[in-house]
């Protein structure tokens, strides 16, 4: 196979990089700088680009498993970013066996939902009833059913409007477009975890994995809501989003050989349910969906609340919130430029409204409240974080998986959910994810799993977070979002990993990679306490995680809680909240399906206020 050089990945990464917001550059730049100079506190005493080819592999194996941890970490970031173009390259792609071909023709295609979308290029004044800020998973179910109500609703959304036309080209490529900071979005702490979000007409349901599980009922009584009142907006929502279990048509291999290590340890699991409709397994949902065969908000919800009155305007970015005599009155912000996502020049808007929906997400809903210290007489907002971390874990077999082939989150075994351990089949593009940074060795030995990448299966974990961490804004409009491994969700972690380890054992792998540092592979049952009894640390795990909430939690009690148990501030009239924030803890499971019942309960119950 040819090496990261005969593809000239450098050179593809730095005309990336020039495509890159500034913010991108900046991250990547300084991580290649502390990596390049790391080498002259060690034993080598010179800079990593002027040691030898011999030297910087035995460097870049060492840093492997260092016991600095900035240094691993440094390295697992820039192998991530390198493999996926190393994987990505048409030369490449077919060694590894990767034709991007669907798994299974479709015979009719869904046909193109024109959504109705406004781009501003200067700015503007307007009047409404409500107005959304975020067109995710929250607030485009808001924007519905306020609009079926009756009322003038304006959607604002800082990204651009995508659809199928939009979803091609390679993965690096498709992070830059529709992720959030070109997909480099971490949390700070220990250890560092990716935490990527979504950005555009439709937020992250764009480029979601697809995967549809209610509220467990424990957790729907932990959070005091009743199960009977919640079970008609389930029904909607998955009514909309047609959700139903991948079928074994479209499920793949991936998929399959979950399935048979399940069924073989007899624990409880099965096919996921999915919000897709004619979906083709091409097993690239996270970058969006070619055929928007994955029904993301953009197909569904925002299309029905534009038939029922509401406008959608993409491109704006809310900067602050009005508030008079009290009382939230409307919303400030900037028109953006859709290529470079720079302000406009001059190109302010404000929206009057009677009422303000934030719907902006677990990150930026409490930052906008932060910057204007609003809504926070209980001192919660921006805390209680969970993001729902986990981390990946390999199966190679000894025969062709063509694991990629098939719906990319597809099986799941919740055997362990009331642990908080919930494991689901999931395989992107090979080498494209932050795990693959994790996959240890160089050179040829790295090359060798590439090579095996036909016969890997690929799970990822979700843990229940007991632990929390905060977003914080900076003097200067930072942003800065710390959280630290509970050591509870350590444990959990290792137990998962375990699980992973023991299900594709089962299923007759010959060998699974924990991707813990240093740790060989497992090849028998008899090899598994090594993971749980390992002396394994936060700072050891490879984590990323999808599923921000909690950061404006709801409740009764106006000293804890945020908003209450519809959404609505303790503190400031005239304010909803509908998104993730709003999550009084963690779900235990993928959360879309939570928050969209959630925002449409609280949207009825505002539109029977306001109306
Ligand atoms: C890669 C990935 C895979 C996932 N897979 C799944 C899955 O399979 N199943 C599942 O249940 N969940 C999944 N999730 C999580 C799920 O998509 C999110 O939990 C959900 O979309 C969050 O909804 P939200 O409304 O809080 O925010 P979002 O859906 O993120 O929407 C927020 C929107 O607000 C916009 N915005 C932010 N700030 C401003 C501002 N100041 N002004 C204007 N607009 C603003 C953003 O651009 C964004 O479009 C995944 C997430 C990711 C990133
Ligand atoms: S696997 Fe995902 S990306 Fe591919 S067609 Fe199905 S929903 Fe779309």
């Amino acid at each position: 196979m040819p090496g990261a050089s005969d593809v000239d990945v450098a050179g593809q990464l730095d005309s990336y990089l020039d495509r890159c917001s500034p913010g991108t550059r900046r991250t990547v730049s300084l991580m290649l700088t502390a990596f390049n100079l790391s080498s002259i506190a060690g034993r080598r005493a010179r800079p990593f680009r002027s040691l030898s080819a011999s030297s910087r592999e035995a460097y870049v194996l060492a840093c492997e498993t260092s016991r600095i941890r900035q240094r691993r970490e440094t390295l697992i970031a820039l192998k991530a970013l390198i493999l996926m173009f190393f994987c990505s390259d048409g030369r490449i792609q077919p060694l590894i066996g990767y034709d991007g071909e669907p798994f299974k023709k479709v015979e009719d295609e869904p046909g193109l939902v024109e959504l109705l979308v406004e781009e501003p290029d200067r700015g503007f004044y307007e009047t409404a009833d409500v107005v959304v800020v975020g067109s995710g998973a929250g607030g485009s179910v808001a924007a519905r059913e306020l609009a079926e109500a009756g009322l003038k609703v304006i959607v604002l959304e800082e990204g651009e409007r995508f659809d199928r036309r939009d979803f091609t080209g390679s993965p690096p490529e498709r992070l830059r477009r529709f992720y959030r900071g070109n997909g480099l979005t971490f949390t700070i702490g220990v250890p560092t975890i990716s935490l990527p979000i979504g950005r555009g007409v439709g937020g992250s349901t764009l480029i979601n994995s697809g995967t549809c599980f209610r509220t467990p009922d424990f957790v729907l009584d932990a959070w005091g809501l009743e199960r009977d009142e919640m079970a008609p907006y389930f029904d909607d929502v998955e009514a909309i989003l047609h959700v139903a279990p991948v079928g074994g048509d479209i499920m793949g291999a991936n998929g399959d050989v979950m399935d048979a290590g399940r069924r073989a340890l007899g624990y409880s699991g099965g096919p996921i349910r999915r919000n897709a409709r004619g979906c083709h397994g091409s097993g690239v949902c996270a970058f969006g969906c070619p055929l928007d065969a994955k029904l993301g908000t953009h197909v569904t919800y925002l299309p029905l609340a534009v038939k029922a009155g509401a406008r959608i305007i993409s491109g704006c970015r809310v900067d602050e919130l009005l508030v008079e005599h009290g009382r939230a009155v409307g919303v400030r912000g900037s028109c953006l430029d859709p290529e470079t996502g720079a302000m406009q020049r001059d190109a302010r808007f404000e929206i009057r409204a009677r009422t303000v929906v934030l719907a902006a997400g677990a990150v930026y809903t409490p930052a906008l409240l932060q910057r204007q210290r609003l809504a926070n007489s209980s001192s919660q907002v921006g805390r209680n974080l969970r993001i729902h971390p986990g981390c990946g874990v390999l199966g190679v077999f000894d025969r062709d998986l063509y694991a990629w082939k098939g719906v990319m989150q597809s099986y799941y075994v919740d055997e362990k959910l009331h642990d908080g351990i919930l494991l689901e089949a999931t395989y992107p593009p090979p080498g494209v994810g932050y795990s693959a940074g994790g996959i240890g060795g160089k050179g040829t030995e790295l090359k060798d799993m590439l090579a095996r990448y036909r016969q890997t299966a690929a799970a990822g974990l979700i843990i229940s977070d007991s632990g929390t961490g905060r977003v914080r804004t900076t003097p200067g409009g930072g942003l800065l979002i710390t959280y630290d491994l509970h050591p509870a969700d350590l444990r959990k972690t290792l137990e998962g990993i375990r699980l992973a380890a023991e299900v594709y054992l089962a299923a007759g792998a010959e060998e699974v990679h924990t991707l813990l540092p240093g740790m060989p592979a497992v090849r028998q049952r008899e090899e598994l306490p090594r993971i749980t009894e390992g002396r394994w640390t936060a700072a050891d795990l490879k984590l990323s995680a999808y599923h921000p909430m909690g950061t404006c939690r709801m409740g009764k009690d106006p000293l804890s809680s945020v908003v209450d148990v519809h959404g609505q501030s303790h503190d400031l009239p005239g304010l909803m909240i509908a998104d993730a924030s709003v999550l009084p803890g963690s779900t235990y499971v993928n959360p879309q399906i939570t928050i969209m019942a959630l925002a449409a309960r609280n949207a009825r119950h505002l539109a029977a206020q306001v109306s």
